[in-house]
């Protein structure tokens, strides 16, 4: 059996979306379904619109997503260049072999291929009605999502253009033919162009590759209908970069958009995905992109990770909002996001829910301030919780003796429960009401910070 070889191949005229993560992914895992070969092609004949910032972008976005290349730019291989602007010998050679074949002419300064025709076939008929002036006979591709498609080619086409460049179609065979492609994954509207490429695999002798042509992905249902483009919110792979997404959970959502194991799971690991990923289980329909589901996928995601493996996710996203310093604590750090990690629902939002374990600069909730303060006698609740809490050594300062102190004040004011002193103290501490469980977070707040807040809230009171 031949070994697959399946290839990724971009143009460096835009953004990385989410429609060519998505093809590369795809590729990416046949290519390690099968044990074959993923190669990286940039087909950047387009001198006027490449641009070296947006194949950084593809790279970045690529091995960010963890879809290594096993032949392309930065690593080489058999088969390179892997630029098409490198490889014009190529295909000046194979334009000599249409040209000895009698399968090329040229008009207006533009070299045509010439089609065969009169290679009437039992589709003819159906064709005719359909289009007119049929020349070539029609053509079959077979598609390993979509079966069996028919399509004919009316008009000859160029393949060299007056200016000697040659185009897309011409360079786009030569490359599958001399990469030996056996696969190409690729999406949906890429496939009107594919009876013009079959036409050329047959002229230059090849073996067709296995075409699959991978379904249209539609726009979020937040934001209508129709096919989702560049432009559209959440389309692009950089934001979710800058975002803090997991690429783990955008790789793992990026593979249902057109696929989907059989007994439908959603989270998965890569290992099990490239295990199960088989071409022929890809759907035809369209793909909904749906971003509350790549976020809920996250934030599972964020969910199941040990804490150290958070906390190394963490420790840019709080380093870059100004909140700890490169070489903060790990230890510290990691209490922390042990009682802050599933009440988080986005790395993004770990700054604000965690500000002020970092620093004495946090926000007031004016809002549950002005409720809390209504209700009983706030500061005298404050000055018991300081008096109570100060009994705690630094060594004593754990949940256990903390939880013991606030009973024990309960108790002294004949409450069975603390509930009188909680609010108003998780309020002294953080500036809000909600947040992680409330004694845990005193413990790892630390005495000398609780109890300075308490002081200071107090102190602000009026009473
Ligand atoms: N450069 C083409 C594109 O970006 C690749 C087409 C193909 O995969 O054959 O759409």
């Amino acid at each position: 059996m031949t070994e697959t070889r399946v290839r990724f191949a971009p143009s460096p005229t835009g953004f990385f979306h989410i429609g060519s993560a998505r093809t590369a992914l795809f590729n990416w895992l046949y290519a390690r379904h099968t044990g074959g070969t993923f190669v990286l092609r940039i087909e950047d004949t387009d001198q006027e619109r490449n641009r070296p910032e947006f194949l950084q972008i593809i790279y970045n976005s690529m091995r960010w997503l963890g879809m290594d290349w096993d032949e392309g730019p930065e690593i080489g291989g058999d088969y390179g260049p892997y630029f098409q602007s490198e490889r014009g010998e190529i295909y000046q050679r194979y334009l000599d072999k249409l040209k000895e074949a009698g399968r090329t002419y040229l008009k207006d300064g533009a070299l045509y291929f010439r089609l065969e025709g009169e290679r009437y076939t039992e589709y003819d008929e159906y064709l005719k009605a359909e289009v007119e002036k049929v020349k070539a006979a029609p053509v079959e591709i077979d598609d390993a999502i979509r079966g069996k498609v028919v399509r004919a080619e009316s008009r000859d086409f160029v393949i060299c253009r007056a200016d000697g460049s040659p185009t897309f179609h011409f360079v786009n065979v030569v490359d599958d033919i001399e990469m030996k492609i056996t696969h190409v994954v690729r999406g949906e509207d890429h496939l009107s162009n594919t009876s013009k490429h079959v036409e050329l695999f047959h002229a230059f002798g090849a073996p067709v590759p296995q075409y699959a042509h991978l379904p249209l992905i539609l726009k979020d249902p937040q934001d209508g209908k129709g096919k989702m483009s560049k432009r559209d919110r959440g389309a692009l792979i950089e934001e979710y970069q800058e975002r803090h997404f997991l690429p783990a959970a955008v790789r793992n959502y990026l593979a249902l958009l057109g696929w989907s194991p059989k007994d439908d799971r959603e989270k998965m690991d890569i290992g099990e995905i490239i295990e199960k990923f088989e071409l022929k289980d890809i759907q035809k329909g369209a793909a909904r992109f749906d971003e509350k589901k790549m976020a809920h996928l996250n934030q599972e995601y964020l969910k199941e990770l040990p804490v150290e493996t958070y906390a190394w996710h963490a420790r840019p996203v709080l380093t870059e909002a100004g909140l700890i310093a490169e070489d903060a604590d790990e230890d510290y750090l990691q209490r922390v996001l042990a009682l802050c990690q599933e009440k988080v629902d986005a790395l993004q939002n770990l700054p604000s829910f965690t500000r002020y374990f970092f620093s004495e600069d946090y926000p007031k909730d004016e809002k549950a301030k002005a409720k809390l303060l209504k209700k009983g006698a706030p500061k005298q609740r404050l000055a018991e919780v300081h008096a109570a809490l100060s009994q705690l050594s630094d060594e004593q300062w754990e949940d256990e003796a903390i939880n013991q102190a606030f009973m024990d004040l309960a108790q002294a004011h004949g409450q069975e429960k603390p509930f009188q002193w909680w609010p108003i103290t998780r309020f002294a501490v953080s500036g809000t009401t909600s947040g992680p469980d409330f004694v845990p977070m005193l413990t790892v707040l630390g005495r000398e910070r609780v109890l300075a807040r308490v002081q200071r809230f107090h102190d602000q009171l009026e009473g």
